[in-house]
């Protein structure tokens, strides 16, 4: 039985490991791919409070290294479900514990384990464009991370698709050593930071495809280019590059958890700033949560409370 199971090893997980190993609890953090979750994808980070600049796998191994420090475990198991057994011993999601003290089950891909509390902090996945082939063209080509696969473009053409930070961040990243660097944007104005793209415009190599959506991939074995839609004007074009970074957002994967907690329509947990969820002894912290800014450190803030609230509440039931 652990104290606390947290299912995602990215920041808002493993700072919530940290929070409650040092508050004296066992802790448990389960992860499906590899830690750091999104933030091991950012080639610097320069946002985060007393940190001038770092990189994003350096980050996420510090925070990493830091939590199983502390002693906590760290499972690479894809957890498949969690449900809640109450003070009878039956699996009930809202019930109160009478008698025995209600604890939760945590099913893996590969195990089952047993936690009086559970954090979840799944974060969100590269949102894809829905186009006909996009998927048989991952990896000839089609990429959703440019720190990942950007060395394999080098002096190529390539193309970067949206106009948040991602997306600016990757275009000034794959400038550096790409011949060229299409920005397709399907609108005129960037959400994204105005300094980053503000270093954009300044690349010679960069040209702004803008108030454009991309409507077909070419290429046969592999990528060749892109056709694209000008959205004021309708006219359609051909844009030849051998990669494509698909940077149009990320997407919550909660579904597994849709009757033990509250998702909204775009399927986040909804919770508010305390990160409780409907579920007694479930809270949920960082990106897959309902909130306004999705940012490295309110991922951290919220692995703090919620890992905090998930103490507090241990403490209550012994
Ligand atoms: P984002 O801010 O949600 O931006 C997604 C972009 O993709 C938007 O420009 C959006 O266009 C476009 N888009 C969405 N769906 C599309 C579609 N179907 N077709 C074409 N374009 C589409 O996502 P993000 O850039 O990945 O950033 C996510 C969060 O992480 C943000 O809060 C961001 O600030 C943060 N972040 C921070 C840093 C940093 O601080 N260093 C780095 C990276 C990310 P519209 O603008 O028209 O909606």
């Amino acid at each position: 039985m652990y104290d606390v199971i947290i299912v995602g090893a990215g920041p808002a997980g493993l700072s919530a490991a940290i929070y409650a190993e040092r508050a004296g609890k066992k802790a448990a953090v389960f992860e499906s791919y590899t830690y750091g979750g999104q933030i091991v994808n950012t080639p610097e980070i320069e946002n985060y409070p007393a940190i001038q600049k770092i990189s994003g796998f350096d980050f996420a191994t510090g925070l990493y290294e830091q939590a199983i420090g502390l002693g906590a475990e760290v499972l690479f198991e894809k957890v498949v479900s969690v449900s809640r057994v109450d003070g009878n011993g039956a699996e009930d999601q809202e019930t109160p514990a009478e008698g025995g003290l209600p604890y939760f089950i945590v099913k893996t891909d590969s195990g089952e384990y047993n936690a009086k509390a559970v954090i979840l902090a799944t974060g969100a996945k590269n949102r894809h464009l829905g186009l006909a082939r996009e998927e048989e063209l991952i990896g000839r080509g089609i990429s959703y991370c440019a720190t990942c696969d950007g060395a394999f473009f080098k002096g190529r053409d390539v193309a970067v698709n949206g106009g948040g930070n991602t997306a600016i961040e990757d275009a000034l990243f794959l400038s550096n050593y790409c011949s060229k660097v299409y920005v397709i944007h399907r609108r005129s104005e960037f959400r994204g930071e105005k300094e980053g793209l503000l270093a954009l415009q300044a690349k010679e190599n960069v040209e702004f495809v803008l108030n454009s959506v991309v409507t077909e991939l070419l290429g046969e074995e592999k990528l060749s280019g892109v056709e694209v839609k000008d959205t004021v004007t309708g006219g359609v074009k051909s844009i030849p590059v051998d990669g494509l970074f698909i940077a149009i957002g990320q997407a919550p994967d909660n579904a597994a958890f849709s009757e033990i907690a509250d998702l909204d329509r775009g399927g986040y947990i909804i919770s508010g700033e305390d990160c409780l969820t409907k579920t007694e002894g479930l809270f949920t912290a960082g990106d897959c949560r309902t909130k306004q800014v999705r940012q490295l450190v309110t991922a951290a803030s919220d692995g703090a409370v919620a890992a905090l609230a998930a103490c507090a509440y241990i403490d209550k039931l012994a």
